[in-house]
């Protein structure tokens, strides 16, 4: 991985840290962005170039990150695929699905590979649940709550946060959505702030999960329900408790156990970064493919129709 020229393209509050996991496991070239002292400012940190043009970083590089607003994704992956450049674009995908149509495409066609950083794949009580290959959960709930920062404004609540628990949903029952049911409102900004939503899957499973990020204390956590076991994942204090039947630890309900896992330590950014330079290299699969970055995005999309459908019905009520 030493030898893959990498850089990163937009350097804000993420992209400093791809930079930084670039700097400690590639060879990290430089970075790029639109606001020129940002740039100078990590590449100063991380000793490397701060380049003058995204033109000019795609010359020089292998793969790079892609930590720009959502709104520019489709433009930026699209230049550096021409460039053959191999892309790891950060979650939301793009904006819409002819965007991300359109990438997925354009991947395939010159060969490159186009991962998208759905990066609750790679945090370790997932991964550790993945490996314990517990088969498709029959119920889901999950809260994505944060404080309101002037980040990520392009797009709504459900794109900015619920998209990963959407994604996790998929991706731990390896299923298609096949109802969606949900309500949002907006808060601060002119898209919805908080979301709840209520999906069916194609099984009859259910997941049902809400989003804000308008709240004063931050919560990340999901529940994960199968027929005889449930696990409870709390992602900011990076803790896996998993409940089964069998044993009988728990106080005062016989049969029952609990056990807190051990989680790897490798951080999730860290697996996600070596994972992508893993995959160009052609040793692994993106943790996160084009196609499956598309489909979570369909999935958002089909929660922001519910909103509207549920706003529309309140306004005609
Ligand atoms: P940010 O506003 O802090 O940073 C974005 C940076 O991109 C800014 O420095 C801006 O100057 C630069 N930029 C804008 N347009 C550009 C362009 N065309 N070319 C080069 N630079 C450009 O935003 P952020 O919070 O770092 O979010 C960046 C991306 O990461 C978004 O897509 C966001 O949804 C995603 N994100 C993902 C997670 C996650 O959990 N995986 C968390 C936060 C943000």
């Amino acid at each position: 991985m030493k030898a893959l020229r990498t850089a990163v393209v937009g350097v804000g509050h993420l992209g400093r840290f791809h930079a930084q996991k670039y700097a400690a496991c590639s060879d990290l070239q430089g970075v790029f962005d639109q606001d020129p002292e940002r740039a100078a400012a990590v590449a100063a940190e991380l000793g490397c170039i701060a380049f003058p043009s995204l033109e000019a970083l795609l010359a020089q590089v292998d793969a790079i990150s892609i930590a720009t607003p959502t709104s520019t994704h489709c433009q930026v992956a699209t230049a550096a695929l021409n460039a053959g450049v191999h892309c790891l674009v950060e979650k939301p995908f793009t904006l819409d699905l002819a965007e991300a149509e359109y990438l997925e495409e354009l991947a395939a066609r010159v060969g490159k590979v186009l991962a998208v950083g759905h990066i609750e794949r790679a945090h370790p009580a997932i991964r550790t649940l993945r490996e314990r290959g517990f088969g498709a959960p029959r119920y889901l709930e999950a809260e994505r709550l944060a404080p309101f920062k002037p980040r990520s404004l392009d797009i709504d609540v459900i794109m900015d946060l619920m998209i990963h628990d959407l994604d996790l949903t998929l991706w731990l029952s390896g299923e298609a959505l096949q109802d969606i049911r949900a309500v949002g409102v907006a808060a601060v900004t002119d898209k919805a702030d908080m979301a709840n939503a209520w999906v069916t899957l194609d099984s009859g499973a259910v997941a049902n999960l809400a989003a804000s990020r308008v709240v004063r204390e931050p919560v990340r956590r999901m529940r994960i329900f199968w027929e005889d076991r449930y696990a409870s994942v709390d992602f900011m204090a990076r803790q896996l408790r998993l409940v089964e039947r069998g044993g009988g630890s728990v106080p005062g309900i016989p049969g029952v156990a609990e056990q807190v896992l051990e989680l790897p330590a490798e951080d999730a950014l860290e697996f996600e970064v070596r994972n992508f330079l893993g995959a160009v290299l052609g040793r692994e699969m993106a943790l996160c493919s084009a196609r499956e970055g598309r489909l979570a995005l369909a999935a958002a999309l089909g929660v922001r129709a519910a909103v509207e459908t549920f706003l529309q019905g309140k306004e005609a009520g």
